[in-house]
This record gives structure tokens, sequence and C-alpha cells, in this order.
């Protein structure tokens, strides 16, 4: 009896070669910049505690209300498969005491998992490549980090890139400002313009408003008060520096005074990059400040800013700026006999020596063999025979003899 079929989970995307050229192309040209910057790489674990999401990014958020795989294992403990990176980096530094040493700067390379509306660009499995600096109040700090962002996405191929900046303020201009909102939306709420989750969500956290995906709550959204009529001195000092400071670099960017972004850590600077026509699924990166996240997490004060970009979203974009597929390595050489014990000892002997060597690993003829070389785009044949070596260059058509066993000097010949 014919068994059924099991495909992927729903949200889910199998990393077939092609894509995953994309993606480590992506990881480089990211990794790259990063260490021109001096961010570091750190690693975090797949799962954590919940706690540590819920008082991180925040209870009242979409990723913790209706986002995050949750589960309970055999010795009753709450845990979160990863979500996000930053609450996860900050438990670490402090976990280890990295706080003493500033400013640090790390990056990361993670997956990420969310419970969503699968569509193109939103995955429930995708991935995230970060850079997160910690310990300094300074604009310079939020300006690097998003030159790094934007330098990399444009060296990913990425063109058409547009940066929104805004500012949230710190706790207690924050606070005004709330107050102000939640002033303007009530009558909104009460006419039935806004959807039941942002309703619900207007007393313990009405700044989520300004960030809800419904048209109609968008609508609403747009008209109310701006954070930036409400920021105290020092916020509106920062925010100005950060702004200079991207105008240093070159760097263009829209001010969005309704930019909140879903993660409750942030204040002051939040920021995005949007790719192409930039719909819903546009945002290539996301990132902003989060000063208040470390102390939230028990340990020291200290300021932090970084972002993330979703590869599954550059390379959507990187595809839209016109980037050709990545073709795969082709073998340099091809290593083929009428004896398969000396095509394995010539081709690992080869391989030995850091060259990509193919063989026949499916009984072919030695006819057939060079057919196959010639097939696969192989630069050069070798063909190892009982008394000795022949080296063809399949260019030109070149061959030259070599003495039995001379993989050395094969090696040498082909690599020039
Ligand atoms: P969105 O508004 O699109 O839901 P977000 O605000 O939830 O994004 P962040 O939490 O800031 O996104 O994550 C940073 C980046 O990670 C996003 O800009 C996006 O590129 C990527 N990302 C977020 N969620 C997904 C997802 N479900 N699938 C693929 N990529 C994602
Ligand atoms: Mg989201």
């Amino acid at each position: 009896m014919a068994s059924s079929r099991i495909f992927a989970p729903r949200g889910t995307q199998d990393g077939l070669p092609g894509e995953i050229r994309m993606k480590r192309f992506v990881e480089s040209v990211f990794m790259e910049h990063c260490r021109c910057y001096g961010y570091h790489e750190a690693h975090t674990p797949v799962f954590e505690y919940s706690e540590l999401f819920e008082r991180g990014v925040g209870p009242v958020t979409d990723i913790v209300e209706k986002e995050m795989y949750t589960f309970t294992d055999k010795h009753g403990e709450r845990l979160a498969l990863r979500p996000e990176g930053t609450a996860a980096l900050a438990r670490t530094i402090i976990e280890h005491d990295l706080t003493k040493d500033l400013p640090l700067k790390l990056s990361y390379k993670i997956t990420c998992y969310r419970q969503e509306n699968p569509a193109e660009g939103r995955l429930r499995e995708f991935h995230q490549i970060g850079a997160e600096c910690y310990g300094s109040l300074l604009p310079q700090a939020d300006s690097e980090v998003i030159t790094l962002a934007y330098t990399a996405l444009r060296a990913m191929g990425i063109r058409d890139l547009t940066l929104n900046i805004n500012s949230l303020g710190c706790q207690s201009c924050r606070t005004s400002y709330i107050n102000a909102l939640v002033r303007y939306l009530l009558p909104h709420a009460n006419s039935g313009e806004l959807c039941s989750t942002c309703v619900s969500r207007m007393g313990r956290s009405p700044l989520r408003v300004m960030d809800c995906k419904n048209p109609s709550c968008r609508e609403v959204a747009k008209k109310a008060p701006k954070l930036a009529d409400f920021l105290c001195d020092d916020c509106r000092d920062h925010y100005e520096g950060v702004k200079a400071s991207l105008d240093a670099v070159g760097i263009p960017y829209n001010e969005k005074n309704h930019l909140i972004r879903g993660l409750d850590y942030y204040e002051r600077t939040v920021f995005e990059f949007k790719a192409g026509e930039g719909g819903a699924n546009g945002t290539v990166c996301g990132g902003g400040r989060y000063d208040g996240l470390c102390a939230r997490l028990g340990g020291p004060n200290i300021p932090a800013v970084g972002f993330a970009i979703g590869e599954e979203r550059a390379i959507i974009a990187m595809r839209e700026s016109g980037m050709e597929e990545i073709p795969p390595e082709k073998p340099l050489v091809y290593v083929a006999s009428d004896a398969p014990s000396r095509a394995s000892r010539g081709a690992a002997r080869l391989r030995g020596l850091g060259v990509y060597a193919e063989r026949d690993l499916m009984g072919l003829g030695l006819k057939a063999q060079i057919k196959a070389a010639k097939d696969c785009g192989a630069r050069w044949l070798v063909i190892t025979g009982e008394d000795g070596i022949r080296l063809t260059d399949l260019k030109t058509g070149a061959e030259q003899p070599m003495p039995t066993e001379a993989w050395d000097d094969v090696a040498r010949a082909i690599s020039e």
C-alpha cells in the first residue's frame, strides 16, 4: 500500500541549493560589513524561557499575544521558540557580564519563529541577520547601525531603498503623548472605526494602535497627534543628532511621524528600510533604540541600538532589483577512468588539495564519462589509466601526458 505524502509545515520554506546560495551571499555581504564596522558574531539558543520575550518584547504586542510558539517541556518549563533576536542577545550579555567593556558591538544570524498568516515574505520560520550596539547614548551609535544596514542592503544589490525614521521619545515624553493619543482615539473607538484588537489594547498599550495593519485603523492612525510634538529637550536633541549624523554620511531618510514599530522595547529612535513599492511585506529591515531593555531584563541600565534584516525579504527585494540567480560552482576537473578505484584515488587526492573534482558514481563507461565531463561544465578532464595520466583542457582540446599518480603536478597545472 502506498503511504500518503507528508508536506513541510505551513509557513516554512525548504532551502533548496539555489535559495541557499542567495542566503549565503546575503549573509556573507552582511558579515563582511559587520567585520568592517567591528560587530562580532554571537549566538543564542533557538528556545528561551517564554518570560524573556513576554518581558522583553512586551506582553501587549503581536509577537507575544498572537505569534509566539510556546510550549511546556517535560519538566513543566514554559519555553518559546525565538521570535526575534534582541531580547535573547540582551539576556546573553547580562548573563555573561559583558557589560563592563563598552561599547559592545555584536551581530547575529538566526532563525526566528512566528505563528503568522503565511504570505510572500511572511513566513512562520524565517531568518534574520542583525547588529546591535550596547553602551552608547550618542546619536552617532544610531547612525552607525543605520549606515551598516544601509550599506549592506545596497551591497546585496537592493535598489530603491527607502529609510523611514522617527523618534518615540523616552518614557516621560511618551507619557504625555499617550494621554493625547488616547484622547484622540476614544471617539474613533466608540464609532467602531478601530478593530477589536486595537479597542482591547487601548487601555493597556494605545501606541500599538499606531502599528495596526487593519486599513480602517491605519486611516485613524494617519491623523493622530504626532510624537515629534511631544519630545522633551533631550529626546529632541538626540533625534536632531541622529539626523545630522545621517546627513554627514549622506544617507537619505524620510521622517515618518507615525512610525512606531511593533516591539515595546523601543524608545527614542525607530527606523525601517522598505524596498521597492514597500507594501505590507516590503519592509526588509527594522530597528531602533532600546535603552531600557537591559534593565527590564534584570540587568544594568545600558543603552542600546540595533536592527534586524529579514533574509527572505532581502532576497525578494534583490530579485525585484534585477539580481540574477547565483549559478552553482562548476567542477574544475573531472576524473575519468575505466577502473573506478583509480578514479576514486585521483579524485580524493585532488579534493585533498582543495580542488573541486567530480567523478562518475553512476557506473558509466569511459566514453560516457568523457561526455559527462563536458556536460557538467568541468574545465579540465583527467583520464587516469594504468600507465599514466592524460590531462585535457576542455576549452582548447590541448592534451598533456603526465606520470602515474602525479596528482600534485595535475593540481598545479589546472590551478594556474
Ligand atoms: P512586519 O511589520 O512586516 O510584521 P515586524 O515589525 O514584525 O515586520 P521586526 O520584528 O522588526 O518585523 O523584524 C525585523 C525584520 O524581520 C522585518 O523587517 C522583516 O524583514 C523580517 N520579518 C519579520 N517577520 C517576518 C516574517 N514573518 N517572515 C519573514 N520575515 C519577517
Ligand atoms: Mg510582524
